[in-house]
């Protein structure tokens, strides 16, 4: 095919096809978490005892003894047989934002040479696949190739079923043979340790007597682009980069405001109800869908649960969407941002902490004392946001998020706290002194539960901030839409604990003066409002003046680049944070650092040479073709693009050579002045190649242009 006959042959085939062929979704009480071995398919095939024992182990993390593992093992290996599976497999989450799994067979031969089946509570609990084959950054020094993976109980063992078989898939953590974290599990979990054994130092301090074990909570929203796979399949960037490297923008873009909650299309509707019923039988509690903001794009969100499950759910999720939209003949973009001048993808993630004792520790709830512990709660997230905002920055930094952040449809990569207005207000109160020990009607008179009801109604959200209080939660919006919800929550259970710590050093000392509980808290959160009330901001986050003011005035960060930010990493009050908490020891975190640099570098070097070959093979001979046939009319011409069209092509081979240079340099005396180079220079030739195709696309004959076009993707579903 030329020109832009395979163009026209996707647009033929799209609007033409048939409607998609799908069963009627079935009721979710049939369906819901029926692939999935939870609780109460263990009650119903466990003697009481072994029950019993599991039980604890999944909702406190108690020790669960061999004998019982082996127990669990055959009665999960009998469940899934059932259900059709032959292979069993560790799913793990390694350093990338990738899922990895190894498949391992039920089956075994016995001395007669007939096939028995087996799974025993050892090969439940551990595995062996080969570590040298994920990234492990300065650890690879460490561990030679060797990597365990092992059953984490917390999170439900689950079936994947495929046209012909089923797999049973058991989630687990990735560690290397010396026990280091590979993976993005085990720091959630250990974060979640240090969270608890902080918060229980506080609320005891508070006098609370009974303290269950507390856990962080995360709903998050996923922001997604669907275009047709007969367009995507034919751009080698979207194949490759998951982005569009070039691109004119439309003539209608998302300018109107029609697409943001718009009726979705039919197509649409049956990818997301047919995904939602995938997502119930693995016990996935999707909960809403509606359109995005740009053409072309939609979200959905999972009802919030324990972090650790919310985590997996989210990889999963990602997973069945991207192969959910391809049984519907989409591509599904997770990319940040995968059309330049179109509102980029994010993913909100909503995170409280709380207990079965004293409830969401983030709501202000409606006594006296709970109105204490929130103001604690929330008072420690601001601090740790002010403390350990670089790090936040990092935990969110990709090539990918780069693109959205800053710009002006996504928070700036400046981290600051919305409260609202009145719980601003509260603390600003706190802070100046005006807000102390009420003398009649305790605590009740702040009205807290009053407020933050009203403050929940969505109007009154502050859109453009990074870090917000929404009512019961905080919402971290600067994350990406690809990446693992894993890094931001363990960064904010870190701070959160690093900050209960120090909350609770400053209660006793006060409380040991013998003032009394109320006092005492609002005296702690005067000095952290003072040291750290810098970092609350309810006005337009999008601004330039707060850009400024936010530097200049009160001393934040503006990290814009990932390169700028991944050293936050390396820096002694993250690397103490770490330790101290004991969420990652000195030598997993620097391998983490050497991990998501790589990543950076991988990624920008990966779109560059595409940038290269695509503008070399395929949109200059476009303008040249373009160019032989205005020559080959012969007619005199009042007026030709031929001038424009031969200028703008040689411009971009001029800056293709400058990339291809930039490209060829090696020998940077850091892996820091690698990233540096990429996002300064490698960057900036990649948008000067760009701003020229993108300029011939609006000059060449369009039954020439071999891109599927940015109308195209967006508009035609
Ligand atoms: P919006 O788009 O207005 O931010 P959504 O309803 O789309 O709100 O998403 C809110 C997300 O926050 C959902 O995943 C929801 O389950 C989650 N959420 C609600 N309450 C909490 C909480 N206490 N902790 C964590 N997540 C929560
Ligand atoms: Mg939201």
């Amino acid at each position: 095919m030329s020109g832009n006959e395979s163009r026209v042959k996707a647009v033929y085939e799209i609007t033409t096809a048939k409607p998609f062929e799908t069963k009627m979704t079935e009721p979710l009480k049939k369906i819901w978490a029926s692939d999935v071995f939870g609780l109460q398919q263990m009650e119903e095939s466990l003697s009481k005892s072994a029950f019993k024992a599991i039980k604890k182990t999944v909702q406190n993390g108690a020790e669960l003894d061999t004998a019982v593992a082996d127990v669990v093992a055959a009665a999960m290996k009998d469940w899934a047989m059932s259900r059709g599976a032959k292979f069993f497999s560790h799913i793990f989450y390694p350093m990338t934002n990738a899922t990895a799994e190894k498949h391992d067979g039920f089956v075994v031969t016995n001395s007669d040479g007939g096939a028995i089946t087996e799974f025993t509570g050892s090969l439940l609990i551990k595995g062996e696949p080969d570590g040298s084959s994920f990234p492990n950054g300065s650890l690879r020094m460490t561990n030679a190739a060797r990597g365990y993976t092992a059953w984490d109980p917390t999170s439900p063992a689950y079936i994947m079923h495929t046209a012909n078989g089923a797999v049973l898939m058991i989630p687990s953590v990735f560690m290397s043979w010396t026990g280091e974290a590979l993976d993005k599990k085990i720091p959630l979990l250990r974060s979640n340790a240090a969270m608890d054994k902080a918060a229980r130092k506080v609320l005891s301090l508070m006098g609370e007597t009974e303290i269950a074990t507390l856990n962080s909570s995360c709903g998050a929203e996923q922001e997604y682009f669907l275009v047709d796979e007969l367009f995507a399949n034919t751009r080698p960037d979207l194949l490759l980069a998951g982005r569009t490297l070039f691109g004119a923008s439309p003539a209608k873009g998302q300018q109107f405001d029609d697409h943001y909650f718009g009726a979705i299309p039919e197509r649409v509707q049956v990818f997301m109800q047919d995904l939602e019923d995938k997502l119930y039988r693995l016990g996935i509690p999707a909960k809403t869908h509606h359109n995005e903001v740009a053409p072309g794009q939609f979200e959905i969100a999972p009802y919030f649960e324990a972090a650790n499950v919310a985590s997996d759910h989210q990889q999963l999720l990602m997973t069945l969407l991207k192969k959910t939209a391809k049984e519907h003949g989409f591509a599904c973009l997770l990319h940040e941002k995968p059309f330049a001048g179109v509102n980029g993808s994010g993913k909100h993630v909503n995170w409280s902490v709380g207990n079965a004792t004293q409830g969401n520790l983030l709501d202000p709830g409606c006594t006296p004392n709970e109105n204490l512990n929130f103001l604690l709660f929330c008072g420690a997230v601001i601090r740790g946001v002010h403390k350990f905002g670089p790090l936040l920055r990092a935990a969110i930094a990709s090539a990918a998020n780069d693109h959205r952040l800053g710009a002006n449809e996504a928070p700036p990569a400046i981290l600051s706290v919305y409260l609202g207005s009145q719980l601003e207000k509260v603390f600003d109160d706190i802070k100046t002194g005006e807000l102390h020990v009420p003398t009649t009607g305790g605590l009740m008179d702040l009205g807290l539960s009053q407020i933050l009801k009203f403050e929940r109604d969505p109007g009154d959200r502050n859109r453009t901030s990074p870090f917000a209080f929404t009512g019961n939660r905080f919402e971290f919006r600067a994350v990406g839409s690809s990446q693992s919800v894993s890094g931001p929550l363990v960064a904010m259970n870190t701070m959160l604990a690093d900050s209960l710590e120090w909350i609770a050093e400053k209660l006793e000392a006060e409380l040991a003066k013998d003032s009394d509980k109320a006092a005492a808290v609002f005296a702690v959160l005067q000095e952290l409002m003072q040291l750290h009330g810098n970092v609350v901001f309810g006005g337009d986050g999008y601004s330039a003046e707060w850009h400024k003011a936010a530097v200049e005035e009160r001393g934040l960060q503006n990290i814009p680049t990932t390169a700028d930010a991944l050293p936050a990493f390396k820096s002694p009050e993250v690397i103490e944070l770490f330790a101290k908490t004991g969420v990652l020891t000195p030598v997993e975190l620097a391998s983490r650092f050497e991990v998501y640099a790589e990543q950076y570098v991988l990624s920008i070097e990966v779109e560059a040479k595409l940038v290269s070959e695509m503008a070399t093979t395929i949109i200059y001979p476009a303008a040249i073709n373009y160019l032989s046939s205005i020559a080959s009319t012969g007619i005199k011409l009042d007026y030709s693009p031929a001038g424009a069209v031969a200028e703008t092509a040689s411009a971009m081979m001029a800056s293709v050579e400058k990339l291809n240079t930039a490209l060829e340099s090696e020998h940077f005396e850091s892996t820091e002045a690698h990233m540096s180079f990429l996002a300064s220079t490698v960057r900036g030739l990649m948008d000067e190649v760009r701003a020229s195709a993108d300029k011939l696309e609006t000059l060449v004959a369009d039954d020439l242009w071999p891109l599927p076009k940015y109308r195209e993707m967006l508009f035609i579903k």
